[in-house]
């Protein structure tokens, strides 16, 4: 490289490199290979000018060459399902054995003992920092609704969500089970809007869910409000939540956005079933989102016993029925989930080989960005490579998928606005002061 990244860099620059051709805006396919395309990123005061061919004539005299020899260069990046209230609890409030009603119960008494505001605002600050660090630009949050503690709760992380517009975009969307009483639903899609406009929900197939499904799309047209679930987190294949609130999506005529969250016990359905699901949700607009790394920890738990399952929703069959697929990182550091770090690059070197989204990887790359923008309706630049777009960028050394998944992506350089952050992630130690922590 001709400058050294973290010396600051001049307001006019030309970063060299190749770009998954799936993170682009427009059509260009000269020269992929892998849906890599060597491509020359532009950027002038902060945003995107162009991105061209390499090669070119110069139009940018004088501008600043950084010069990646072949490596990658991805978009900021979008998480569009975790939980931030929950997490960075691990050592406070461990699973004990692994499973997902252990999870439950180990979050909830979590929450109830140590419910303390500012013990929340500095976990949740914590993942926000780790994620931006790594590159992310914009987050979604479900956020749990329990009677108690949800709207002060609430209230500070909103506070948090004002305090970080302009490093992350976070959307945080109120959380409740199908249990709850209708009432505090309808007080929770009340103050959706408040947090980016989304109703998060929380369901489980059975004789009451339709009703619940016919309620839940009732009060989110009420309120002009999306909706996203999270269904189907089980291995048991006689669950098909999917199909249930796909069908009450089109009961209702509802056409703002629809996301299922998980879709594991999808993954165990006969094939025409599956296919009969995908394409009730590709013709409804229903995206999925799958946590491959939560999941693949969570899912077909049993204590002595080797998981059979990868806990992964049929991501390949959904993606080739036209439904929109985005992978996210969920649990970070909780009972549910005990690793993870919100970052999303890490993310997908682990769904490409859980998932074998490989041979070729080709267009997966937008499960990382452009489809989780679209899903949190954020504006069509965010998690592309476009001119005009802001120059958020991620510079990789990795050239190709096999080098990018063959070691952790620790020497990358990340760009805000044209710029070289720092991408230390913050320290555990900031976590020690929390109640009950005991690292
Ligand atoms: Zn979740």
């Amino acid at each position: 490289m001709t400058t050294h990244p973290m010396s600051g860099l001049p307001s006019n620059v030309v970063v060299r490199g190749r770009v998954p051709q799936a993170m682009l805006s427009g059509p260009v396919t000269e020269g992929a290979r892998g849906g890599l395309i060597p491509l020359e990123v532009h950027l002038q005061d902060g945003r995107i000018a162009a991105v061209r061919p390499p090669g070119g004539p110069p139009s940018h005299a004088g501008a600043t060459v950084l010069d990646l020899q072949g490596g990658i260069i991805l978009p900021g990046l979008v998480d569009c399902h975790t939980h931030l209230d929950k997490g960075q609890v691990a050592a406070r409030s461990p699973n004990a054995d692994g499973r997902f009603v252990t999870a439950l119960a180990a979050a909830a008494a979590d929450a109830a003992r140590h419910g303390g505001i500012d013990d929340l605002v500095l976990r949740a600050e914590f993942q926000l920092r780790a994620a931006f660090a790594h590159g992310t630009v914009a987050v979604r949050s479900h956020v749990d609704a329990h009677p108690d503690r949800f709207d002060r709760r609430f209230d500070a992380l909103l506070n948090l969500r004002a305090a970080w517009a302009g490093r992350i975009a976070v959307q945080l969307c109120p959380f409740a089970g199908q249990d709850a009483p209708p009432g505090w639903i309808a007080h929770l899609a009340g103050r959706a809007g408040q947090g980016g406009g989304a109703l998060s929900l929380f369901v489980q197939d059975g004789p009451g869910l339709d009703g619940f499904l016919d309620m839940a799309v009732d009060l989110a047209g009420r309120h002009g409000l999306d909706l996203d679930f999270h269904a189907d987190e089980t291995t048991d294949p006689a669950s098909n939540a999917t199909a249930r609130i796909v069908a009450a999506v089109a009961r209702a005529g509802f056409d703002r956005q629809v996301t299922v969250g998980h879709g594991v016990a999808l993954a165990g359905h006969a094939p025409d079933d599956l296919a009969r699901t995908l394409d009730a949700m590709a013709q409804a607009g229903v995206a999925l989102v799958a946590l491959p790394q939560c999941n693949a920890h969570l899912m077909g738990r049993t204590p002595g016993r080797t998981p059979r399952l990868r806990g992964l929703a049929p991501v390949h069959e959904a993606r080739a029925a036209g439904v929109r697929v985005a992978l996210a990182s969920d649990n970070t550091r909780d009972p549910f989930h005990a690793y993870g770090d919100l970052d999303m690059v890490e993310l997908f070197r682990d769904a490409i080989r859980f998932g074998q989204l490989d041979q070729p990887v080709g267009d997966w790359p937008a499960a990382i960005g452009p489809v989780p923008a679209g899903i949190m309706g954020l504006p069509s630049a965010t998690g592309c490579i476009a001119a005009g777009g802001p120059a958020d960028l991620i510079l990789l050394t990795a050239r190709n998928w096999s080098e990018f998944g063959a070691r952790p992506a620790t020497g990358r350089i990340v760009l805000r606005a044209g710029q070289p952050i720092d991408t230390t992630p913050p320290d555990w130690r900031d976590l020690d002061a929390l109640d009950g922590m005991d690292p």
